[in-house]
C-alpha cells in the first residue's frame, strides 16, 4: 500500500491534488484536498480531507510512513495506528481528523472495490435509496427558485439579523418547505444573546437552529436548550467519537453534524451515528465546505444509518464542482441517489483538477461580502461579541 499526497503546487507526478473552489466574489477561501491510496494489486482508493487542507496535505505525507506496506483492508487497525501517531501532537483536532479522514475514506473505497460492492453494503446495507438534501438561501428570490427546482429544504446563515431573515423566508416559502438557520460566527453570539435569538425563532418552526454559539462552550448549549423550544444542531468543528461525545451524551443537541471530510473518516462517522442513535439524536453531516468526494462518502453513510436526517448541499459554490468528479451525483426533487458502484462509486477527473491548483486557504468569513471587518471600529470582527443596537437586533414578537 502506498499513500500519495504531494505538494499541491507541485502536483502531477505522484497523485494527490487540491482545487481552488472559488466562490463568487471570494477567491481562495475554499480548498479541496483529495488523497489517493495505491495498493500493490493495482486498486486505487480515493478520499477527501477538510479542516485546513493545505496543512493536512503535510499531515497525510507524514502518516504515509506508518501506512506503507500495511494491508489496506484492515481499516480499523490502520485508523488506530494513525490515531496513536497523531496523539503526540496534542491529540487529533479537526486538522488531524482531516488527515485521517482522507486516508480512511480511501481505504473504504479500496475495500469496496476489492469486494466489488458499494461502501454502504460494507456498513451493514442500505436503509434508503436516496438522500434528502437541503440548499442554502438567504433571499426570497433564491429560496423560491430552489423551491421551483424541487428542493424541499433550505438553510439561511450568519448572525446578521437572523430573526427578520427567518421570518421573511418562512413568509416567502410557505409551510411545505423545511427551513433552518446556521447562526455561526464570527463574531459568535454570546450564550445570553443566542438564547434570546432562539426564543425569538420559536414561531417559525425550524428544522434546526445550527451552531447558536461557538463550539467550545458546551455549557452555553445547556443554557440555550433550557431557554428555548427549538431544535439544536452542532458538531461540524469536532472530530472523532471523543470530540463529539459530550455534545451527544449530555443531550445538548437534537441533531449532530460531523463533517464527512474531517470527523475521522467513514469509520468514525458510523460510530458517531451509533452514539447519537442511542440518544435519539439524528445526524445531518456538515458538507458546506466539502468537495464532491466527501459528498459521496456522506451518501454512503446516510444510506446505511437509521438516524440519517438530511445532507447539506451547496452545488454552486464553485463552477467546476460538477466537472471534478465522474459521475456527478444525480439530484432529483430534492434528493440525491445513493451510488451503486463498487467502493465510493466515484472517480476524480485529475486533468480537470490539475488546472485549478490551490492558492490560499485563510480568510475572515463574511468580510469580503459584508464589509463587517473594519479595523479599529465597533465593526471590527472579534471572535465572540454581544449584539449591539439591541432594539433592532431582537425584534419584538
Ligand atoms: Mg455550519
Amino acid at each position: 500500500m502506498q499513500v500519495d499526497a504531494p505538494n499541491l503546487r507541485g502536483w502531477a507526478s505522484d497523485g494527490s491534488f487540491g482545487t481552488k473552489a472559488t466562490r463568487q466574489g471570494l477567491t481562495g477561501t475554499r480548498n479541496w484536498l483529495f488523497v489517493k491510496v495505491h495498493t500493490d494489486e493495482g486498486i486505487v482508493g480515493i478520499g477527501e480531507c477538510s479542516g485546513w487542507p493545505r496543512v493536512i496535505q503535510t499531515a497525510v505525507q507524514d502518516l504515509k510512513s506508518i501506512l506503507i506496506g500495511e494491508d489496506p483492508t484492515h481499516i480499523e487497525r490502520l485508523w488506530q495506528k494513525m490515531m496513536c501517531a497523531i496523539m503526540g501532537h496534542g491529540m487529533v483536532g479537526t486538522v488531524g481528523g482531516g488527515a485521517m479522514t482522507g486516508i480512511d475514506m480511501a481505504l473504504w473505497d479500496i475495500k469496496g472495490k476489492a469486494l466489488n460492492t458499494p461502501v454502504w453494503n460494507l456498513l451493514g446495507g442500505k436503509i434508503r435509496d436516496r438522500i434528502r438534501i437541503y440548499a442554502h438561501a438567504n433571499t426570497a428570490e433564491v429560496a423560491l427558485s430552489l423551491k421551483k427546482r424541487g428542493i424541499t429544504a433550505i438553510k439561511c446563515g450568519g448572525v446578521s439579523d437572523p430573526v427578520r431573515k427567518v421570518a421573511m423566508l418562512r413568509d416567502a416559502i410557505g409551510d411545505e418547505m423545511d427551513l433552518m438557520i446556521d447562526l455561526h460566527g464570527p463574531p459568535w453570539l454570546t450564550p445570553a444573546d443566542a438564547a434570546q435569538v432562539a426564543r425569538a425563532l420559536e414561531p417559525y418552526r425550524l428544522m434546526f437552529v445550527e451552531d447558536p454559539i461557538a463550539p467550545e462552550n458546551l455549557d452555553g448549549f445547556r443554557r440555550i436548550r433550557d431557554s428555548a423550544n427549538v431544535t439544536l444542531a452542532a458538531g461540524e468543528r469536532m472530530a472523532t467519537v471523543y470530540g463529539l461525545r459530550e455534545l451527544i451524551e449530555k443531550d445538548l443537541v437534537d441533531i449532530v453534524q460531523p463533517d464527512t471530510g474531517r470527523a475521522g473518516g467513514i469509520t468514525q462517522m458510523k460510530k458517531i451515528a451509533a452514539q447519537a442513535e442511542a440518544h435519539h439524536i439524528m445526524m445531518a453531516p456538515h458538507s458546506g465546505s466539502l468537495g464532491p468526494v466527501a459528498e459521496y462518502a456522506a451518501l454512503h453513510v446516510l444510506a446505511a444509518i437509521p438516524n440519517g436526517l438530511i445532507l447539506e448541499r451547496i452545488e454552486d459554490d464553485w463552477v467546476g464542482r460538477a466537472q471534478t468528479v465522474v459521475p456527478h451525483p444525480l439530484q432529483e426533487n430534492g434528493f440525491l441517489k445513493v451510488p451503486d458502484g463498487p467502493g465510493l462509486g466515484v472517480d476524480i477527473d485529475e486533468a480537470f483538477v490539475k488546472q485549478h491548483p490551490s492558492e490560499c486557504n485563510v480568510s475572515i468569513p463574511g468580510a469580503a461580502k459584508s464589509g463587517a471587518y473594519a479595523e479599529g471600529t465597533y465593526d471590527e470582527q472579534v471572535y465572540v461579541q454581544t449584539r449591539l443596537k439591541r432594539g433592532v437586533y431582537f425584534p419584538k414578537g
